[in-house]
């Protein structure tokens, strides 16, 4: 990847504070549409989440898109997931895609490239053995990808993938009204949406805004006859 493409997603994604920011998506996806997601063709959009598995608000996640037979990735914390495998496993056994989001949530930018690596191992090592899957996908926290991201996801055999469109579901004023306009903020087709199924690295109870608006997001994309699925390649 060259420096500009390097610098401008680093500008883009640069974190749950960079919302004024959030205008360089329509560039992002056009430079980077691997890495952003968006290469879904333009009848489909993945919706992920991440930050879990959270015992408050994943269980709730699960039962919408059980109910509107949606399946979504989610990007687990390795941290999360050692305390709550059973809810992991429940995740994983819904028929839902699973990716790594580490083993914890540090911004890439203050960590070495060794550190990067050891996280990402520690994380897809206890994502793998509670889910049994082999994990493919990984999302950096705040979406900052560094040098020390790339000889991580290098090393550990990942792939790393952002989103184009996010519900900025982390903020304290959040609403579900809030999310959902964020989200439609630019065409979802061919995309993949941003939301999150914890507030643990959040403003405590941003999430609620996050359950009140997936379904309203859920029903927008079938009214325009988008096809809703979890992150792929095709
Ligand atoms: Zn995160």
């Amino acid at each position: 990847m060259n420096k500009i493409a390097m610098s401008a997603i680093s500008i883009a994604t640069v974190g749950h504070s960079a919302s004024a920011l959030s205008w360089f998506f329509p560039l992002t996806k056009k430079i980077l549409p691997t890495i952003t997601g968006y290469n879904h063709g333009q009848r489909y959009t993945a919706i992920s989440f991440d930050d879990g598995p959270d015992p408050s608000y994943t269980p709730l996640i699960l039962e919408i898109l059980a109910n509107s037979n949606t399946k979504a990735t989610f990007f687990m914390l390795g941290q999360m997931v050692e305390k709550y495998k059973s809810l992991t496993k429940e995740v994983a056994d819904e028929g839902h895609a699973i990716a790594l989001h580490g083993y914890e949530h540090r911004n890439h930018l203050f960590r070495s490239a060794k550190t990067i690596a050891f996280d990402l191992r520690r994380g897809k090592e206890v994502v793998e053995e509670t889910t049994e899957r082999k994990i493919e996908l990984y999302r950096p926290p705040y979406g900052v990808i560094s040098g020390g991201t790339i000889y991580g996801c290098h090393k550990n055999d990942l792939k790393v993938i952002t989103w184009t469109n996010w519900g900025r579901d982390w903020r304290a004023v959040a609403t579900a009204q809030t999310v959902v306009d964020d989200v439609f903020r630019y065409d979802p087709r061919g995309g993949t949406i941003l939301l999150h199924d914890s507030d643990c690295t959040s403003a405590p109870g941003s999430i609620n805004s996050t359950i009140g608006a997936l379904p309203l997001i859920i029903d927008r994309l079938r009214d325009e006859s988008i096809e809703i699925g979890p992150i792929t390649s095709r």
